[in-house]
């Protein structure tokens, strides 16, 4: 048996530490000691019954993850008992679909992720399929290693479906953790001014921002996003990355953005809400959805992990064992920090 953070109904707060067994494993799977998992902002959203994607209940939390291949399944090739991993979070592709054929299993139409759909890794072992890993440096701590989904998140929106050249005017909004990883990502792109907005409450997370590169921070309960935005760039933004995780500020997204210049939304909500889609045209915007990563994103991110270019400990506030959960996703509901890692 062992412990693990379950999510098991679909209403708010039903989310408790429980004794489950250890997973069985099939040929093709690795069982996984898990070393680090770090707490998503869709992990609170389940906890609080705020999410808008079909969760499994019963099911284990957690697809942050990176640890040690514990067991290898019999078909398993590449991978064996010991050896340090992370692991993607598609648990479940169809493997047969024109998007699973081309590389695009992420947008698999019968995709099940970890800690929704199959049991994620808030606990000591999880079940994982042999072609979800990658194999990671040895002077990669797990605890950094875990962040490798969100940094894949940023990367594939930022730098694989969005366009940043040196000098290009970016601005993101939205200083959650996706959102500062997005700036990271624009930096490191070469964007330049690199403008992130926030609310009042967001103050430490817009530092946080400078210190990942922002070149200039909003408060848009003080300042006019618009006003600042045209100041550095008066045509507006050459791509605005909407990573606030709400639907209504599409609107400013599409007001920001410059004549022939790119919209990428990451992140969403279950909030319908009436939006004016006419800059769309008016200005022949790129409007551009980013969801999960692939394969090479993850190579990608990797290295960039591996050489500290990103900064990864720079949003995180709290570090705790598994049984610490309840603080580490409170801390970061209410702010107080960006993102929590367990240590299971
Ligand atoms: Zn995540
Ligand atoms: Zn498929």
């Amino acid at each position: 048996m062992q412990s693990a953070v379950v999510h098991y109904a679909l209403e708010p707060l039903a989310v408790e530490l429980r004794d489950i067994a250890v997973p069985e494993i099939g040929d093709g799977d690795v069982l996984l000691r898990v070393g680090a998992v770090s707490v998503c902002g869709s992990d609170v959203h389940q906890a609080y019954n705020t999410h808008s994607w079909t969760v499994n209940v019963p099911v284990v939390l957690g697809h942050e993850f990176a640890g040690t291949v514990a067991k290898a399944g019999r078909a398993v090739k590449g991978f064996r008992e010991g050896d340090r991993v992370v692991s993607e979070t598609a648990a479940e592709v169809c493997g047969e679909c024109l998007l699973c054929r081309t590389g695009r299993y992420n947008l698999c139409p019968h995709r099940k992720g970890f800690g929704y759909g199959l049991d994620g890794a808030m606990a000591s072992y999880v079940k994982v399929p042999a072609r979800c890993l990658h194999r990671i440096p040895d002077s990669l701590p797990f605890e950094v290693a875990c962040l490798a989904e969100p940094h894949a998140v940023a990367y594939n929106a930022m730098c694989v479906n969005s366009r940043i050249r040196p000098g290009d005017s970016v601005v993101v909004l939205g200083p959650g953790p996706i959102g500062l990883l997005c700036a990271r990502m624009a930096a490191l792109a070469g964007a330049d001014p690199l403008i992130v907005v926030g609310l009042s409450g967001d103050a430490p997370r817009l530092e946080t921002a400078r210190r990942l590169g922002a070149t200039r921070v909003v408060d848009a309960e003080r300042e006019r996003v618009e006003d600042v935005v045209r100041g550095v760039s008066p045509l507006g933004a050459d791509l605005v990355c909407d990573a606030s995780g709400a639907s209504r500020p599409l609107d400013l997204a599409l007001s920001l953005a410059r004549p022939d210049g790119q919209v990428t939304k990451v992140g969403w909500s279950p909030d319908l809400v009436p939006v004016n889609i006419n800059p769309l045209v008016q200005k022949n915007i790129r409007l551009q959805g980013s969801f999960s990563h692939n394969y090479p994103v993850w190579e990608r991110v990797i290295h960039l992990l591996a050489r500290g270019v990103t900064h990864p400990k720079a949003i995180v506030g709290l570090t705790t064992a598994l049984d610490g959960w309840r603080e580490a996703f409170d801390a970061m509901h209410e702010g107080r920090v960006i993102k929590s890692v367990l240590i299971p």
